[in-house]
């Protein structure tokens, strides 16, 4: 998976400083106004896993889920940032 494929497929795909940015595709974006301007780099971690960061303030998580239900990837098994929630153990008193 390449970031330059992920770009092209969602549109308006140029490469600035070394890495691919593409329209955001949170259909939030912009007030649901959508990404007119690309501000969504897309960058490919050294495990092969793709990032995304939108300058438009989507976080990666809302951008990830989009692009998964646009079926963009196709990698099967895409690492997701793990959240990890602090639940505490039941605390015995
Ligand atoms: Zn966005």
């Amino acid at each position: 998976m390449q970031a330059e494929q992920i770009a092209k497929q969602l549109g308006n795909a140029k490469k600035a400083n070394g890495q691919w940015v593409a329209s955001c595709p949170v259909p939030g974006h912009g007030k649901g106004n959508g990404d007119k301007n690309p501000s969504l780099s897309i960058d490919i971690n050294e495990q092969g896993v793709p990032l995304f960061h939108c300058h438009g303030g989507c976080s990666q998580e809302d951008v990830f889920q989009t692009i998964r239900e646009l079926h963009l990837l196709r990698t099967h098994g895409t690492a997701r940032p793990t959240r990890q929630h602090q639940t505490d153990t039941a605390q015995r008193l």
